[in-house]
């Protein structure tokens, strides 16, 4: 990599920052398509968001990606925010257009690119069970709903979030059917009768939790997806496969939201297939 005095800055934003994968995908990319960019960890200590912000128009960045715990407090920040990212009230990324700070969500187009181009998943029509109702949850079931899923039912710890994830999700596409439980509610027949059932919280394994998978309804018919990421099948997945439903883990969406950025900053498309090399280097690096 060279660095001059012509090199276009990028980077992310967000605490921690120590695990990240995205300097190794997106320098990976930046190297092959023989950019001069780089990007770089920027971890921003809690309280300072705004003068980083700043920091963007004042260092000329390229544009920043954006995690947590900033997704949702830097919209107000911005010039500008996509009608998506407005919906879903959080940000992942930021472009510097000349002096304008524009705000996107990537991370819900990465999920539906991940079902469609890896796994060649048409989600029209199914009906989704998600667990979770924060940040990841809200783009990817606004991404879904948007795609043409037919009912949505979400399983959060925390009934508030169920709710306003229910209103968001009614708001952005009224055609779909969605409706909340609790997770003491005995959900087994709507595991059974849904088409793909999603983790979107941290949990990787349930037992503990006030969060449940009724593990003995996955069935063949299923796509069961966990939005985290590691090099090792979380439990979940473990249990789906052996009884015979199709799974899918979140190296797809981190991959498919990294290239979306890279595509909103450069202009160009992005070398997926060098990207994805990248992360599962970066993931074998990082014993994650
Ligand atoms: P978030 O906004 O903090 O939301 C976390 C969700 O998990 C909430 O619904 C929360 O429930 C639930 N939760 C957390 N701890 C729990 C516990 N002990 N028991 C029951 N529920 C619990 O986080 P996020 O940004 O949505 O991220 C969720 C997961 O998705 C993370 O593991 C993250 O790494 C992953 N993710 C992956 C990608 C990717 O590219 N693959 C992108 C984004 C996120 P309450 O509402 O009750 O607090």
């Amino acid at each position: 990599m060279r660095i001059d005095g012509d090199t276009r800055v990028v980077g992310i934003i967000g605490n921690p920052l120590g695990h990240t994968l995205s300097p190794a995908i997106h320098n990976a990319a930046f190297d092959y398509m023989g950019l001069n960019w780089c990007y770089v960890p920027f971890p921003v200590e809690e309280g300072r968001l705004p003068e980083a912000v700043q920091g963007i128009r004042a260092l000329r960045l390229g544009g920043v990606n954006v995690t947590m715990p900033f997704k949702t407090d830097v919209l107000p920040l911005l010039d500008e925010v996509t009608a998506f990212a407005q919906s879903v009230g959080a940000v992942n990324t930021i472009l510097m257009d000349k002096e304008r700070l524009i705000g996107y969500n990537t991370d819900g187009r990465g999920f539906y690119t991940s079902l469609a181009r890896d796994v060649g998943y048409e989600v029209k029509g199914r009906r989704v069970l998600i667990l979770g109702a924060g940040g990841a949850a809200r783009s990817v079931t606004v991404s879904l709903a948007l795609a043409g899923v037919s009912s949505i039912t979400i399983v959060n710890r925390s009934a508030d979030r169920s709710r306003e994830l229910t209103g968001i999700i009614e708001r952005s596409a009224p055609e779909v059917s969605v409706s909340w439980l609790a997770p003491d509610d005995n959900y087994d027949l709507v595991v059974a009768d849904s088409d793909v059932i999603i983790n979107a919280t941290p949990l990787t394994a349930f037992q503990g939790s006030v969060l449940r998978v009724p593990v003995a309804m996955l069935n063949r018919n299923q796509l069961v997806c966990d939005l985290n990421y590691s090099l090792y099948q979380p439990p979940l997945l473990q249990e789906a496969e052996a009884r015979g439903a199709q799974v899918v883990d979140g190296k797809g969406m981190l991959l498919y939201q990294a290239a979306a950025a890279f595509e909103i900053w450069t202009g160009l498309e992005a070398p997926v297939e060098v990207m994805r090399m990248a992360l599962l280097k970066a993931l074998e690096e990082a014993r994650i």
